[in-house]
């Protein structure tokens, strides 16, 4: 038998609020029958799991943590295959190696993974020759190929990203702990980084003195457990809100709501209205929440979010992921958090350097200079530093694989290679050797 989506989820009180950026499905009937089904499939995760992150981004607004959060733009589901999973993974694996190292408190590590497939757009359609169809938005509601067919939203594609984030979660748990990610593992990965990267030589000491860490422990004889496994979450934009809601359920052990499509949830900066459906959602439920947040925010915006998503000032609760621009970020970021910390509110401050520096390059790729993404991230550090605060981490897009995508870092990508191997749903990723080149130079930040 099936639920009925309605009669279980009309009583959410988002349900009744205008919400922006949602799809135009052609067929309710379908919908509702997909709705029902998500409903009664098992939680992609578990209450525990989210409380155990909030902890750890308690850590991170009391200054005693550091946040690495990152993988794909959007997922899509062809790319859910052991190779990609497992080089997203990897990659992440290496920068927090390097980036713990560095700033002597643990690195809280959460992917942009398994459930990352529904993406605000700037316009419903796009044009090309003449042609007009609905935009692509993300692999939970349509295809990428421009055809009319592809374009349609499908309700059925809810249920397909909910397989396709199980399968991927599936994959990541057994990476994490079943052996993959051990610590002296990421750490050789790391040297063969250093030995091939056109910046070796610049990382080579930082590397060098993880080495003798190492040894030294060897010596010791200590091997805990941290060591061989990993604590990893997952994390993705709450934008298709029938599917989020499909996925709320009440905790059995302490009543309350909690969206369990994934650890984390975050409101981008296209949903994130104060009367609209997107923050009530994020209000009702448990899960620690992040908060895109533009160049444009006002405090009194950023304050009244912090009441209606973090009432009880909590520290852990509610994140927020600033997304300036290079050029903005040294201006813009200093009255928010003056007067966020002025609220007495204990947020954390998270960086993500990406979607602040984006430009369509001459060839029509869209695209982002390593380096404006790198002075981002510097001009994050250097706010905080000066208001005595804490840089609570880093939100980045960004593929395990070769790709061509950013323009920059050390094995340098120029404007015409772009279309070597353009390969984003979506924003353009920082690729392997760029990923590491950006651990590897935070971590200088934190030596200067
Ligand atoms: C994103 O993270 O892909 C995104 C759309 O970000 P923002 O909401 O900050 O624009
Ligand atoms: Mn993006």
């Amino acid at each position: 038998m099936t639920v009925n989506a309605d009669t279980t989820t009309s009583g959410y009180s988002w349900r009744s609020l205008p919400a922006a950026q949602q799809p135009e499905w052609p067929d309710s009937e379908a919908l509702r029958a997909v709705l029902a089904d998500l409903e009664t499939y098992p939680p992609l995760v578990f209450a525990g799991e989210c409380d155990q992150l909030r902890d750890r981004l308690a850590a991170v607004a009391r200054g005693e943590a550091f946040v690495l959060q990152g993988g794909d733009c959007a997922e899509t589901f062809d790319g859910v295959s052991a190779d990609a999973i497992r080089n997203k993974l990897k990659t992440l694996l290496q920068m927090a190696v390097v980036l713990t190292y560095a700033a002597k408190v643990p690195v809280v590590k959460i992917g942009r993974m398994a459930g990352q497939y529904s993406k605000p757009r700037s316009k419903p359609t796009e044009t090309r020759d003449g042609v007009t169809l609905p935009v692509y938005r993300g692999d939970s509601v349509n295809g990428l190929e421009f055809t009319p067919e592809a374009r349609t939203p499908d309700p059925e594609r809810l249920r397909r990203m909910y397989h396709a984030s199980s399968a991927t979660l599936n994959l990541v748990r057994a990476f994490t702990t079943g052996g993959y990610a051990d610590l002296r593992q990421v750490h050789a990965w790391n040297q063969d980084f250093v030995a091939l990267s056109p910046s070796g030589e610049r990382y080579e000491r930082l590397a060098r003195e993880i080495d003798s860490a190492l040894a030294f422990m060897r010596a010791c004889n200590v091997d805990p457990d941290e060591f061989r496994t990993v604590e990893f979450y997952a994390s993705h934009e709450a934008l298709v809100l029938d599917y989020e809601t499909a996925m709320t359920r009440r905790d059995s052990r302490t009543g309350l709501l909690y969206d369990v499509s994934g650890h984390m949830v975050w409101i981008g900066e296209r949903t994130r209205q104060l009367d609209g459906a997107h923050v009530e959602f994020a209000a009702q439920v448990r899960n620690p929440i992040g908060v895109k947040l533009g160049p444009t925010t006002t405090p009194e915006e950023a304050l009244a979010l912090i009441d209606r998503i973090d009432p009880n000032r909590e520290p852990g609760r509610l994140t927020f992921i600033t997304r300036m621009g290079a050029g903005r970020i040294r201006e813009v970021l200093p009255t928010l958090v003056e007067k966020v910390t002025a609220s007495g509110a204990q947020v954390a401050w998270i960086c993500d350097p990406m979607h602040g520096n984006t430009f369509e390059a001459a060839s029509g790729h869209k695209t982002r200079r390593f380096d404006d993404v790198l002075d981002e991230v510097k001009g994050f550090f250097e706010v905080h530093q000066a208001l005595g605060t804490h840089p609570g981490g880093i939100h980045v897009e960004l593929t395990g694989d070769d790709v061509t995508e950013c323009v920059g870092g050390g094995d340098e990508i120029f404007v015409d290679d772009l279309h070597q191997r353009y390969e984003t749903a979506c924003d353009p990723r920082l690729n392997r050797s760029q990923s590491l080149d950006l651990a590897f130079l935070v971590a200088e930040m934190y030596r200067n």
